[in-house]
This record gives structure tokens, sequence and C-alpha cells, in this order.
């Protein structure tokens, strides 16, 4: 087989650093092979309204995760259970590119890439050389390498990175890992320095910049509140906040819970109270730039409301 991408043969293009040599067909933590592989790409209207807009974001889903949150909300797609993927090599992502483009979309909103990242920024590039004028996101989960981050110099214009634990014994029972703060820190240091502080157009969409989005977790009101003093010490109005109540417990996540391999809390959903008790914290904070989700935003068919 073609290498195209020496990365994958010793893969250490996510934080877990397993090593698989992917492209002799080895699987890592991720599950993915040495070529992107989409589940679906559509105009998305539940991002947002600074990148949904009117007229939606242009969404395309990758298959498999690093990271693997046994919450996942998506974790047909993040598992690569869906036996519905398409494996799409820079130039027919470029092409996706331009379809959702020509469809409206205020900019393409790239859904957990970074375990493909050497052809997702080809593909950007290839994009842009073939007239994609509309910015390009990624869509992160936080738990990512600068190296990694870097590899998107010139061609992302917009990071919307989760941050989602601050305990190392909340991301251990979740996913497995002691070390996703000190990650997403670091991670989120290399967007900043690459992105800049927030731009929107005069249609008040997002030019360029990046949002970190903290999902409330049931049970975890403190480690919300570490997150948010984290983020407005340390990054101030150079990042946008969103703040999101939409924790849904899945199927799957009310089993693990049942058999201890989830704590018991994560088949529940987050105390309302809680919730507004962390939008008002942040309002009084005077941050400049944050979104909030209306109380209804969760449950199975959930599409997010904001107030900005
Ligand atoms: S991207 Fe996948 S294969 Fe590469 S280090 Fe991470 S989990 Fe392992």
């Amino acid at each position: 087989m073609e290498i195209r991408y020496p990365q994958y043969s010793h893969c250490t293009l996510c934080p877990r650093e397993c090593g698989a040599d992917r492209n002799s067909g080895q699987k890592g933590f991720c599950g993915m092979p040495p070529v992107p592989v989409v589940n679906i790409y559509r105009l998305h209207f539940g991002e947002e309204p600074c990148i949904s807009g009117t007229r939606g974001s242009g969404t395309v889903f990758f298959e498999g995760c690093d990271l693997g949150c046994r919450f996942c909300q998506n974790y047909r797609i993040s598992n690569g259970a869906t036996g519905k993927g398409q494996v799409c090599r820079a130039e027919e992502l470029a092409g996706i590119y331009m379809e959702l483009q020509e469809q409206g979309a205020h900019n393409i909103n790239l859904v957990t890439p970074m375990h493909f990242a050497p052809d997702v920024a080809d593909s950007i590039r290839a994009a842009r050389a073939g007239g994609l004028n509309i910015p390009a996101a990624l869509n992160i989960s936080g738990y990512d390498r600068t190296y990694t981050i870097e590899l998107f110099e010139g061609a992302a214009d917009i990071f919307l990175t989760d941050f989602k634990f601050y305990s190392p014994e909340l991301s251990l029972a979740v996913c497995g890992v002691r070390d996703y703060m000190q990650n997403a820190v670091k991670a989120l240091d290399t967007m900043v320095s690459m992105a800049g502080k927030p731009v929107f157009g005069t249609d008040g969409m997002l030019v360029s910049g990046v949002i970190v989005r903290h999902l409330m977790l049931p049970g975890h009101l403190f480690d919300t509140k570490k997150i948010l003093d984290l983020l407005l010490d340390r990054y101030g109005d150079g990042i946008i906040i969103s703040l999101m109540n939409q924790y849904t417990p899945t199927k799957q996540a009310i089993s693990l819970c049942g058999q201890n391999k989830l704590p018991a809390e994560f088949a529940g959903r987050v105390n309302k109270e809680h919730y507004n008790a962390m939008c008002d914290y942040l309002s009084l904070s005077g941050h400049p730039c944050c979104y909030m989700q209306m109380e209804d935003a969760s449950g199975d068919d959930w599409i997010p409301e904001f107030r900005y």
C-alpha cells in the first residue's frame, strides 16, 4: 500500500501516543486506518449561533475517536460501529467542503478529525486552492497534541474545542486517562496562539478564534467551577466560552453505570440549579463573550438553543 503520511507508521498523533503502525494495518486505541473515514456530512444548525448562523455549518463527521468517553452521545460514530463510513482521501474531502460551500454553509466544521490530521490538514489546503473561501473549523475533544494541532497552521481558522475534565480521577473514570487536563491546557495554549482573539464578520459570524465548550457533567459542579476559573484566568478575552447542559445518559452509559464501569451519577442528568449557578458565575465574571444553553437542551433528539 502507498504510504502517503509517515506519521501513521508509528502513530503518536494524539496524547495516547500508542505507536500503532496504522500504515501496516495495525489499529491503535482509535481503531482507525491511515486514511480518513467520513460517516456523514451535512449542514448543521445546532452549533453556537456564530457558527451555525442562518444557513448552517458545513459539518463533516469523522469516524473513530482517540479519547473515547464512555458516555459519548455519538458512540456509534466514535467507535466506527455504524458500518456506513466512507474512506475519503484529501482530494475527496476537499470536494465535500466545496459541495457544502455551494449549499450555503457559513463554514466548514470538521468533527473529531485529529486522528486523521495529516490528510485533513492537506484537504483544507487543497480546498483553498480550489476556491474554498469560508472559514474552516476544527471541532475537537481538547485531548490533543501541540504537534498535531500545528499541522493545521495556516489551514484552520477556528477551533471549537471541548474542555471536559479538570480532575484526573474524573477523566480516568470516564476515558481511562489521568492526563486530560494537562494536555487540554497545552493544546488550548497552542490553539489560542494560532487563531488569535475572536474575530467576527459584519454578519456576526465567527471568522477566526477559539470557542471552548464545557459540557457540565452530572454531580460534578466543582469540576466545572475549576475549569471556568482556569479558562477565565489563563485566557481572558482570548477565547469564547460555551457552557453546555445537554448531557443525556445514553443506553450504553446507563448500562456501563450498572456494570460499575462508569460512575453511577452518569446515569442521570445535570442538576438545573447547578447549571444555573455556573451560568450566573460566568455572567458575573464579566467575560465578554460566552454562550449558555436554554434549560431544555438535553434529550435524545437534542438541538441546542443558546443564549449569548
Ligand atoms: S491517533 Fe489513534 S493510533 Fe494514533 S496515537 Fe492516538 S489512539 Fe493511537
